[in-house]
């Protein structure tokens, strides 16, 4: 009974109390968890904006934000190089184009005149094929006019059967074939002759370029060479591998080697080969 009249005292006068825990029991239970993670150190958070205040303060995810930001700078930077050193590359082949065509057009004019050509491998080799195709449109003309000429005699070979008819027409043949072949011939003399002089320019040029690793090398070799120098206080010999050889074992044994002494201890004749 006492304990009815409590609870009944108690919700009569007490109610705002109830009803604030009430309150507070569901908005607990409504309230958001924590679900809302940071991809950086793993702490979550209620909401969006939580996590968006947490951002400006959390060490890790700033440090990620400025490596992101260095590297993407980092790949811009190496882009715009990438693309000036094509740009350089595009603008040196070009230079390189213009200079040659200045100085084939300066060949085609002089080539018999002046004596002193400078050229790369790549421009000889350019003006070469260059000749050659000259010299192809200069004949190719002749060389069909020639075929044209003997197609009707060709005709005529194939179907006679008499031997005398066929000595006759070969002799023909012969002769057109010659006339057109001695035009050519005169026309591809002046192309030889431009080809001649154009080899004379640099039979006696070095082109040959080491390649990185054979500049590797040697730059090593050099180096072990110091290197010996600073060990031994001796000079290396390039071409003189026995005399590398003496020393060295000069260095090993001593001055003083008394070969007879040596073969002795092995037992050897004096006169034995070693092979
Ligand atoms: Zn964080």
């Amino acid at each position: 009974m006492i304990f009815l009249a409590f609870i009944a005292f108690f919700l009569i006068f007490m109610w705002p109390l109830v009803l604030a825990i009430v309150i507070i029991i569901i908005a607990w239970l409504l309230w958001p968890e924590c679900k809302i993670p940071c991809t950086a150190c793993s702490r979550k958070f209620r909401t969006n904006a939580g996590l968006k205040k947490h951002f400006e303060k959390c060490t890790i995810y700033q440090n990620r934000v400025r490596e992101i930001h260095r590297i993407q700078e980092e790949r811009r930077r190496e882009e715009e190089e990438r693309q000036r050193e094509q740009c350089k590359r595009e603008e040196e082949e070009r230079q390189r184009e213009e200079k040659f065509c200045k100085k084939h057009k300066e060949w085609k004019k002089n080539w018999r005149n002046e004596k002193n050509w400078e050229f790369t491998e790549e421009e000889f080799w350019k003006i070469q094929n260059d000749i050659d195709e000259r010299k192809d449109n200069a004949t190719k003309d002749l060389e069909e006019e020639k075929v044209k000429a003997t197609e009707k005699l060709y005709e005529k070979l194939w179907k006679t059967t008499s031997e005398s008819v066929e000595d006759r027409i070969n002799d023909k043949i012969d002769d057109i074939d010659e006339k057109f072949d001695e035009k050519i011939e005169e026309i591809e003399e002046e192309f030889e002759e431009e080809e001649e002089i154009l080899w004379d320019q640099v039979w006696d040029y070095d082109w040959y370029e080491p390649s990185e690793k054979e500049k590797q090398s040697k730059q090593k070799y050099e180096e072990a060479k110091q290197n010996y120098k600073k060990k031994t206080g001796r000079q290396w010999h390039d071409d003189d591998w026995e005399k590398n050889w003496y020393e060295t074992f000069e260095d090993l044994l001593g001055e003083k080697i008394n070969l007879d002494e040596c073969y002795n201890i092995l037992g050897l004749s004096k006169d034995v080969e070693f092979s």
